[in-house]
């Protein structure tokens, strides 16, 4: 599980320990890891952090290795972690803000496919589940890598579904709106503009309490969604079907 650090991954994290899961935490920002860990194991749970950086390939693939090893297995992959990047609109976005958001957003995600695909097979099965966001399906402004690298996601979520439906993996996307976490926090300070008609327009108002998105990925990692794949799921209090 990635970016198991903050916000939803961490919510994640301790839904998954709740329901007795044992879980291997991977983010950048060690304390906050190590933290989450000490407090799963006071709580009588199973957790381990690795030190990882998802856009760095040799980190997921060590990351996957450390669950294999240390639990006998994979059975979820969850890949969360996740930046919002530069907030610029499009005339003043830097091509290395773009790459950077997509290095992270995106082919961390594909690493973590990649490497959590190859120890399913091994495995006879499982399920990932990619975090995306409503921005890979309506617009939102001064995000022109964040909104990309989630669209690519939603088409990764698709193919790799396509592709390993018949060896037992499930791959789906989970689409948050506006989720009450630290990225959502920053943005909200240096683009308002950007955040607040969002809030508002969202048919349930406020934000989502990073519970409400576990408890989705704690279904689509479980039986009770054995026959649901290559879905793109809005979790996002009704943004998206409103007029
Ligand atoms: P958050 O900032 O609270 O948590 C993100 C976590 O990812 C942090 O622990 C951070 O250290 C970690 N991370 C960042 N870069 C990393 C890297 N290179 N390698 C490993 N870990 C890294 O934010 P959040 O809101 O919980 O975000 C989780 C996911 O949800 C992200 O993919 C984000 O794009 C997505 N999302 C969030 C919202 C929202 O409203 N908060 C909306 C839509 C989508």
């Amino acid at each position: 599980m990635t970016g198991g650090a903050s916000g939803i991954g961490r919510a994640t994290v301790e839904a998954y320990c709740e329901n007795d899961a044992s879980v291997v935490v991977g983010d950048v920002d060690a304390e906050a890891g190590e933290a989450v860990v000490d407090e799963i194991a006071d709580a009588g749970g199973e957790a381990t952090f690795v030190e990882t950086d998802v856009s760095e390939e040799a980190d997921v693939e060590r990351l996957v290795a450390t669950a294999v090893e240390r639990y006998g297995g994979l059975d979820v992959v969850f890949n969360n972690a996740g930046t919002e990047g530069a907030l610029a609109d499009f005339a003043d976005y830097e091509g290395a803000d773009f790459d950077d958001v997509v290095g992270v957003n995106l082919r961390g995600a594909f690493y973590g496919m990649k490497h959590g695909i190859r120890a399913m097979l091994e495995d006879g099965g499982g399920s990932i589940i990619n975090t995306s966001s409503v921005a890979s399906a309506t617009g939102i402004m001064g995000r022109a890598g964040y909104s990309a690298s989630k669209a690519g996601i939603n088409g990764m979520t698709r193919a790799a579904a396509m592709e390993y439906a018949r060896d037992g993996i499930r791959v789906n996307a989970v689409l948050p709106g506006i989720v009450a976490t630290s990225m959502q926090d920053r943005v909200a300070v240096q683009r308002p503009d950007a955040t607040d008609r969002y809030e508002i327009e969202e048919a349930m108002p406020g934000r989502a309490d990073p519970r409400e998105l576990a408890n989705v990925v704690l279904f689509l990692g479980s039986d009770l969604a054995s026959r649901v794949t290559g879905v793109c799921l809005p979790v996002e209090g009704g943004f998206l079907v409103q007029p």
